[in-house]
């Protein structure tokens, strides 16, 4: 099912829109203000931790490369392959076996790309994704090809050569994957070293001494409680931005009322509210505001969180305010209407509902801050398009920095 994104021409193609940011609305772009800048609008800074949740992806954000000589000479290979066509004429490479062949393809694109000029990656990542078809170990992104170097260990085998990857090898590389911090020091221990040293000295480029600062921890709710050591965000104090007490309804915790005291960084170095606290991190030590330096992003919480929870509601739970398939239909008949409207600015354009389960944080952001206000109107019943409402209203006014003021 994860194929869905690629097949979704847009999504392949990415690259190929210029615009790597996607505006509130009209009155932030004349305003100016950029979305990177301010607080409310977090689905940049998210970018690093989950490029492909709709965040603004590192394809996107760099469509263009232009490498400088330097670059190129550094790189060191790039005399071999890329002179002349005379002169690579001459040395028509003789390989040993498929593999060889590949890997000879594969770093000559590497090279060819890193030759001085300007190149469009999203022109690379589509002749990539073509020739992958011919040569299965070819990188299907330049992400990956200027990263990875193939390194195959083939060995002699009657009738060719072979390629033996290893079982222990593939299995050790997934308890990497699995593997589950215990100790929040040990853990923490080589980065607080690390941050430490460059807070004290600076940043040393290339002979000036600059300063150095750490703006935001981006993590998602268990790894925020993990380094925070604060208790899990299911239980009752858990609430990182006031002291609020949840209270037990439906098998949940739910966060009722209004009136819980802000939590600042002073009030959590001091541990007004003890019950908040598991331990101390060891990113008190190196002055991190522990409660204005970890953003709660509208990425995960908004759009991944809550409103793709209304959607499966609408869509599977049962109750009154399930959607009738045929209503879902007609919904999606509308988000495709839009579709050739849809400016350029959204790295998404609306597609039918039925693969909201796939959907990505931009497109959900997309369907509530705009496209829902129309493709819901006068379809469904008016209980849940006024309930669509507040939530597009309050999102709206969260999401626009001039609103906010
Ligand atoms: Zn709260």
């Amino acid at each position: 099912m994860k194929n869905t994104g690629q097949r979704n021409s847009d999504s392949g193609g990415g690259g190929s829109c210029v615009n790597n940011s996607e505006p509130i609305s009209d009155e932030d772009r004349s305003s100016g203000l950029n979305s990177d800048s301010n607080v409310g609008e977090g689905s940049n800074d998210v970018g690093g931790n989950s490029s492909d949740e709709g965040a603004v992806s590192d394809e996107d954000r760099v469509n263009v490369l232009e490498n400088s000589k330097e670059e190129c000479d550094d790189d060191g290979g790039g005399d071999d392959v890329s002179d002349e066509a005379g002169e690579a004429g001459d040395a028509r490479p003789n390989f040993r076996n498929d593999g060889e062949g590949q890997q000879f393809v594969i770093d000559s694109i590497r090279e060819w790309a890193l030759e001085p000029g300007v190149l469009s990656l999203a022109k690379l990542d589509g002749l990539l994704g073509r020739l992958s078809n011919a040569f299965p170990h070819m990188p299907k992104s330049h992400v990956t090809l200027f990263n990875c170097q193939y390194d195959f260990d083939f060995k002699d085998h009657p009738g060719g050569l072979f390629w033996d990857k290893g079982i222990r090898n593939n299995l050790d590389k997934l308890e990497d994957l699995n593997f589950e911090p215990s100790d929040v020091k040990l853990f923490l221990h080589d980065y607080v070293t690390e941050v430490e040293e460059l807070l004290e000295n600076g940043y040393n480029y290339r002979g000036t001494v600059l300063e150095f600062c750490v703006r935001n921890y981006i993590l998602d709710a268990p790894m925020r409680s993990f380094i925070k050591c604060i208790i899990g965000h299911g239980g009752y104090r858990s609430c990182e931005q006031c002291d609020l007490c949840g209270e037990y309804h439906d098998n949940r915790v739910t966060m009722v009322g209004l009136d819980g005291q802000l939590r600042s960084d002073d009030s959590f170095r001091h541990r007004l509210d003890p019950e908040h606290h598991k331990g101390e991190s060891p990113l008190e030590k190196i002055g991190t505001g522990m409660v204005s330096q970890f953003r709660l992003d509208p990425m995960h919480l908004l759009y991944a969180g809550v409103s793709k929870r209304l959607m499966k509601f609408w869509f599977e739970v049962n109750g009154a305010w399930k959607l009738h398939a045929q209503l879902v239909e007609i919904i999606s008949s509308v988000l495709i209407f839009l579709r050739d409207s849809c400016p350029t600015d959204f790295n998404r354009r609306p597609r039918s509902l039925k693969y909201w389960r796939n959907f990505k944080c931009t497109e959900i952001r997309r369907i509530v801050l705009y496209d829902g206000i129309l493709a819901f109107k006068d379809l469904v019943d008016d209980n849940v398009y006024k309930h669509f409402l507040l939530l597009h209203c309050c999102l709206y006014i969260l999401s626009s920095p001039s609103l906010l003021q």
